[in-house]
């Protein structure tokens, strides 16, 4: 208790030998999972709300994201926020298969996750059908409450391993579906429902 106690006092200086133990494979999670960065990919009024949740008002680099990567080499998350045309659909795959491992996707949107209001040729009638989806952010639009919800999921899902224990059942992606989160929302979110 001594010890718990001087780190809290004094942080990291009240540790008389300052040395901390772990398993690196969970410094690795964790460490991928506050490092995660987006890949630009706004496609239709949902991305209004994306760039929303990137302003100073909500703050995404409170968990490490707060740079959206032109560069697919760069990028970690892509967030799929809109509706996606059969035109987009290759583009879209092809950006996906830039970017790097590990690497996860965010339908955001039903025109993403279904096609939406949009049942037509024209419209891919699901984005999970182009690429492996981990996440799906509900709403038209989905708040950007609902999407910082949905990346602290997937942040969630990344640190305890539940992510690739999901793939490996699925064969594809994770397949989270999470709640809408009302805009305005203030009272805490549970992270990581499945
Ligand atoms: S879900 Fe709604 S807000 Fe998002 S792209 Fe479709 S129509 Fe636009």
């Amino acid at each position: 208790m001594g010890l718990v106690q001087n780190v809290a006092d004094d942080g990291l200086g009240g540790l008389e030998h300052n040395f901390l133990t772990g398993r690196v494979e969970d410094l690795v999670k964790w460490s991928r999972s506050r490092s995660s960065w987006g890949a630009t990919f706004g496609l239709a009024c949902c991305a209004i709300e994306m760039m929303t949740a990137g302003t100073a008002h909500y703050d995404l680099a409170r968990f490490g994201m707060e740079v959206f990567r032109a560069s697919p080499r760069q990028a970690d998350i892509m967030i799929v926020a809109g509706r996606v045309s059969q035109k987009m659909a290759p583009v879209l795959r092809q950006v996906y298969d830039q970017m790097m491992e590990p690497k996860w996707v965010i339908s955001m949107g039903v025109c993403a996750s279904s096609g939406g209001m949009f049942n037509n040729y024209a419209i891919v009638q699901g984005v999970d059908q182009i690429v492996p989806v981990d996440v799906y952010a509900p709403g038209c639009p989905p708040t950007p409450e609902t999407l910082i919800h949905a990346i602290e999921t997937l942040h969630q899902l990344i640190e305890d391993g539940e992510i690739m224990r999901r793939r490996d059942t699925t064969g594809a992606g994770a397949q989270v579906r999470i709640q809408e989160v009302p805009a305005g929302t203030t009272t805490p979110v549970i992270i990581g429902q499945r």
